[in-house]
């Protein structure tokens, strides 16, 4: 990985993008990839979209997700604390004893949020799971007025959000998912510079994935490919607690996970699996037998179907502040992207 690369994923790791609010994530994008595509636009619904040999009959889209879960003010109370509603699912124990961050027109505004002293809480209050409804943010206000000048309702909030290198070359931060895929498609894109393409590629950070994988649906629909390839990430199940039986092994380091099941087209899966192969790159199986909770789910079924993968990153604890995956998982899935879009030929076909 370059230095400019590695830059750039703490770059977008640091920039808040919670659903509906990706504007400032997907300002970082632009200004890096216009280095390295020929075509840049963004759409109405805010997708950013990458373009390399844009006009080849056969279209190749990439699509990572770049919105991550957070909260949106929702009401201010007499004493200037911050209530809210939740971006995305949450666990809302994940937040407890948390700083936050509120993005506001006029900059960062910093918070926290908690619930009363465990010596405080009654036996009955102990035992239970804390609601987000039943959380407030605490941003140091003196009243409710106090507080209304400096947040507005309808701001978005995260956790607070920096990049941390831990041993064995991972690393955590809030949003892994899914700026892991989103640095990977754009990567990808990257690497293919100096090769010449038999298809246009479009390289897409998605937006609003978490609410629904819409921004896939959309954007997909107007670029119209034959094949698409969705990167997220995946529980990976190398910690204590996750039973693998039910959800298959899947380690840190690993390489990136190719899905089987309904949700992938089994020519795409099989390229994928070969140019692995034949280039080293390591890799491992997952399966999902339904329709995966990805933006490949809405790839898959734009207009009359698209030649759809999943291709993930391994991923602990997810959707908290310590989302922890490998640095060399997300390169070698950036090779194995960009090894398929160079593998296309013109005459191509995707039919199962
Ligand atoms: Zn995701």
């Amino acid at each position: 990985m370059t230095d400019g690369a590695l830059e750039f994923f703490k770059n977008i790791l640091e920039t808040p993008s919670p659903s509906g609010y990706e504007q400032p994530v997907q300002a970082v994008v632009r200004e890096y990839v216009r280095g390295f595509s020929e075509e840049v636009t963004t759409d109405a619904h805010g997708n950013l979209i990458a373009v390399k040999n844009p006009g080849a009959a056969l279209r190749l889209m990439f699509a990572g997700h770049c919105d991550q879960i957070g909260l949106i003010v929702s009401y201010i109370d007499d004493h200037g604390f911050l209530y809210t509603q939740p971006i995305g699912g949450w666990d809302p124990q994940q937040l407890v004893g948390q700083r936050l961050t509120i993005w506001t027109a006029e900059g960062p505004v910093l918070g926290v949020i908690a619930r009363k002293p465990i010596h405080l809480l009654t036996e009955e209050q102990r035992k239970q799971v804390p609601k987000i409804k039943d959380l407030w943010i605490d941003i140091g206000a003196k009243d409710r007025e106090d507080a209304a000048s400096r947040v507005r309702i309808g701001d978005a909030v995260t956790f607070e959000l920096s990049l941390q290198r831990m041993a064995g070359g991972l690393a955590n931060s809030p949003g892994m998912d899914d700026k892991t895929g989103l640095w990977v498609v754009m990567e990808a894109l990257r690497r293919t510079e100096s090769e010449k393409l038999a298809c246009s590629l479009h390289a897409v950070s998605t937006v609003q994935e978490e609410i629904g994988l819409r921004g896939a649906r959309t954007s997909a629909y107007g670029i119209d490919p034959q094949v698409g390839i969705a990167v997220d990430v995946t529980h990976a199940t190398d910690c204590p607690t996750i039973e693998k039986e039910s959800e298959g092994d899947i380690k840190l380091g690993r390489g990136p996970v190719i899905y089987r099941g309904p949700n992938n087209n089994p020519v795409v899966v099989e390229r994928l699996i070969r140019i692995a192969e034949e280039q080293n790159i390591p890799y491992q199986l997952g399966a999902i037998g339904r329709a995966t909770p990805t933006d490949a789910n809405s790839l898959q079924v734009t207009r009359s179907g698209v030649a759809t993968a999943l291709v993930s990153i391994p991923n602990r604890y997810m959707h908290s502040a310590v989302e922890t995956i490998s640095l060399e998982d997300i390169d070698h899935a950036a090779d194995l992207l960009a090894g398929f879009a160079i593998s296309l030929t013109a005459d191509d076909t995707f039919v199962p």
